[in-house]
């Protein structure tokens, strides 16, 4: 940081390796602060800036982890065409005030002679459990190492993929992993489509058949807590989301807000979950819906 000439002299630091970064943790937390970390898979947008933003708030530090995670990619997904965009990222954390980037190799990730999976049952069933087998697996086994690598005070994930969410929670909780999972709320773009790093492989009639993602949640949402049928409501929501051009609905779903569990009546806090592809982008969205809500 002494050399202010430096083309990248501001920007934020970056650490490759795991011993590097329990390194700079120690560092902190002998001087008594408190460490956030947001695990991301770069291509960042306003939606992981906001969990950055949220994540100072409540630590004095924050690492933002960049990793395109092989392992939560099944075979024929998107794997290879992910954005990789490190430099444009390194910049927006900077605005940020990010203290550090963590972006290791797979190499780092995953050393030669690597054998561990990490699974998390029952909320991990049904939605994208079913659609994408394996997915889950890789992620609880990325996030267990990041969080062991970092051993923050407090890790954020958005509520944007909230199935993984509630997952990480269990996660952390079933094995005694001393870091405290915070959601931060989904942010939307002005059209209301939720902003993702996958909204780049849209073209301009795919993102406007996109939108109607949020107009179909919104409505049935409110819907429900008018107390209208589930079953009718999903059943038209299905054939909305296809008549506005959708190619597949893989689900679009009424579950318990904290265990996931299929519901067939607004009788609890709730949450409305779809999964829908248009093109060759699968697109995941849900609302919150409450009972008198
Ligand atoms: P990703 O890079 O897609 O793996 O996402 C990294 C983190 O950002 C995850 O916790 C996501 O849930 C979260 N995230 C992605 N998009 C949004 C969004 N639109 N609103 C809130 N959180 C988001």
């Amino acid at each position: 940081m002494n050399n202010q000439s430096a083309p990248d002299a501001s920007t934020v630091p970056v650490i490759r390796t795991v011993s590097e970064l329990r390194q700079q943790v120690r560092h902190w937390r002998a001087q008594g602060e408190r460490v956030a970390m947001v695990p991301t898979m770069g291509a960042l947008h306003h939606g992981h800036l906001s969990i950055v933003h949220l994540a100072r708030k409540h630590a004095d530090r924050v690492v933002v982890s960049i990793f395109v995670n092989p392992k939560q990619f099944g075979e024929g997904e998107d794997f290879d065409r992910y954005p990789r965009q490190e430099e444009r990222d390194r910049k927006s954390l900077e605005e940020a005030a990010t203290d550090l980037l963590y972006a290791p190799t797979v190499g780092e990730m995953y050393p030669e002679g690597f054998a561990t999976t990490v699974s998390v049952t029952g909320v991990t069933e049904g939605l994208c459990g079913d659609v994408r087998p394996g997915h889950f697996d890789g992620v609880t086994t990325v996030v267990t190492k990041l969080l062991l690598q970092c051993l923050p005070d407090v890790a954020l994930f958005g509520e944007k993929d909230y199935q993984q969410y509630l997952t990480l929670k269990h996660l952390v909780r079933d094995l005694d992993i001393p870091t405290e999972v915070m959601p931060a709320p989904i942010v939307r773009d002005m059209d209301g489509l939720a902003t993702s790093s996958r909204n780049a492989y849209l073209t301009k009639e795919e993102r406007s058949i996109a939108l109607a993602l949020p107009g179909t949640l919104r409505t049935i949402a409110r819907a429900l807590e008018r107390g209208q049928d589930c079953a009718t409501l999903l059943a038209a929501g299905i054939d909305r989301l296809r008549a506005a051009g959708f190619d597949t609905v893989d689900y679009l779903e009424l579950r318990d807000a904290e265990t996931l569990v299929l519901l067939d009546g607004l009788t609890a806090p709730a949450r409305l979950l779809v999964a829908a592809t248009v093109g060759r982008t699968r697109l995941i969205d849900n609302i919150a819906v409450t009972p008198g809500g």
